[in-house]
């Protein structure tokens, strides 16, 4: 049973390799980012109203994201386990997520880092081509990120939770760091 939760900048790498764990493992990857996207392709309610603030760069507000991560983790397919990607990412998100699972009888293993220096995020992001990755866009991402985000990282670090691996390296690198990290 792996119950992982992945933080990071935007471009640090998790959703590639959230994608490949989830393969390996059999386990749901579930990406809030990637939730949101759908629901503005679909223009449900929730995409309506997220859809401006993921346009700006912005973190749309913690509600719809609570709301949306409570719907999505009574689904049956968590009972194998699950890696929240994305989320959470405000100290809001992480203290509502104590609850929930609290309330489920889950605990999750780790919070895994993905550590990447800013001038790759820049770099990735750009060859990316997603709608919101113009670099001004871009730019406030990470700044959102810094302000908002990072908090985590002392938050999860004290209860002994993170993890954090070299993100910076190939793909197949972090995979190998990522898959003894979990093991231990
Ligand atoms: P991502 O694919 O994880 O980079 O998410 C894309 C966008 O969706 C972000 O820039 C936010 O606008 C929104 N988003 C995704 N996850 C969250 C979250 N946990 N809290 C707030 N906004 C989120």
């Amino acid at each position: 049973m792996t119950r992982l939760i992945f933080l990071g900048p935007p471009g640090a790498g998790k959703g590639t390799q959230a994608q490949t764990l989830s393969h390996d493992q059999q386990i749901p990857h579930i990406s809030t980012g990637d939730i949101l996207r759908a629901a503005v392709k679909q223009q449900t309610d929730l995409g309506r109203q997220a859809q401006s603030y993921m346009d700006e760069g912005e973190l749309v507000p913690d509600q719809l994201i609570i709301d949306l991560v409570r719907d999505r983790l009574s689904y049956q397919d968590v009972a194998a386990g699950w890696i929240l990607d994305g989320f959470p990412r405000t100290v809001v998100q992480a203290q509502f997520l104590d609850i929930l699972l609290e309330e489920m009888n889950q605990a999750f293993d780790w919070v895994i880092n993905f550590d990447v220096p800013d001038e790759m995020l820049v770099e990735r992001l750009m060859g990316r081509g997603r709608k919101d990755d113009t670099e001004d866009v871009i730019r406030h991402r990470l700044q959102v990120y810094r302000q908002q985000t990072l908090p985590l990282i002392d938050f999860y670090r004290q209860r002994e939770q993170l993890i954090s691996l070299n993100g910076a390296q190939p793909v197949e690198s972090v995979m190998t760091d990522l898959q003894h990290a979990i093991q231990a």
